[in-house]
């Protein structure tokens, strides 16, 4: 492995790597990107996927010291960008809030439904960057928080691999780093939602904002405390689950690099079109 420091482009795909899945290329260059925002997680993580130039970002970072809610998302989504990076693959444990999507099943969300508490959300917020540009109040649309092009491939390709994935549902994240009560987990089943997680969000809000293609894709690892019977979730269960799966999850993804579009032409580059963020965007 080798080590530089800059902020050319160079990749166009970033993976960020959830709990247990801290390496995802073998033949890598790490890359120290700084931001406005602070540091991210850790390095990028650049190397070739199919042909395409893939950055991976160890969302709690490589020894896994940053708990859901400190992890800072918005140096994350920034640091992808800077390094080139226009679309974005966030797979993720969730816990299931159906009986049917237990431990193993593969969720292609299409919503999700915040209840995070204290995370910042946003890059608009008035506050003036270190380079004394200020960022101007914007409204993004964010009816449908994830991108299409990047849901089909991520459908294709774990079908390609003989895991049918549950096309669609809402994933509830919640603040953690607790996971919930009997009470909140049957609330969040009742309202129709799929599965509960702890990053999704405002990763997805954060790539929106800096007009990134995102997709979600939530490999379960329990049955959430309302779901099932026993004791309800521990963290160890979580992570033996994820061992057992990441490798598929990884052939999945880089099946889904290979799959990704070229040229984006599914709205996701124009999501500030019209608007004057105040910002350049890296
Ligand atoms: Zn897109």
């Amino acid at each position: 492995m080798t080590s530089q420091t800059g902020s050319a482009p160079q990749a166009e795909i970033g993976v960020i790597g959830g709990s247990g899945f801290y390496s995802f290329l073998e033949d890598v260059t790490e890359l120290t990107v700084e931001t406005p925002y602070g540091p991210p997680s850790d390095s990028l993580f650049l190397g070739e996927v199919a042909g395409r130039r893939v950055a991976f970002l160890p969302r709690h970072g490589r020894k896994h010291h940053l708990p859901p809610h400190r992890v800072n998302y918005r140096a994350n989504l920034w640091a992808l960008r800077s390094a080139g990076v226009r679309q974005v693959l966030g797979p993720c444990a969730v816990g299931g809030l159906r009986p049917e999507y237990g431990p193993g099943t593969l969720v292609v969300p299409d919503q999700l439904v915040d209840r995070t508490k204290s995370r910042v959300q946003t890059y608009y917020d008035g506050e003036a960057l270190s380079d004394g540009s200020v960022p101007n109040v914007v409204h993004l649309t964010f009816a449908d928080p994830y991108c299409g092009a990047g849901r089909t491939a991520a459908l294709a390709a774990a079908r390609g691999r003989g895991w049918e994935p549950v096309d669609g549902g809402t994933m509830v994240v919640v603040e953690g780093p607790r996971f919930s009560t009997r009470a909140e987990s049957r609330w969040h089943a009742a309202q129709g939602w799929s599965v509960v997680g702890m990053t999704g969000h405002p990763e997805a809000v954060l790539a929106r904002e800096l007009a990134l293609c995102y997709t979600s894709i939530a490999l379960v690892t329990d049955l959430d405390a309302g779901a099932e019977t026993g004791e309800g979730v521990s963290h160890e269960e979580v992570l033996e689950v994820f061992a057992q799966n990441v490798g598929r999850l990884r052939e999945v993804l880089f099946d889904v690099v290979a799959g990704l579009p070229v040229e984006r032409e599914c709205g996701c580059a124009g999501a500030l079109d019209g608007m004057d963020p105040g910002i350049a965007l890296p």
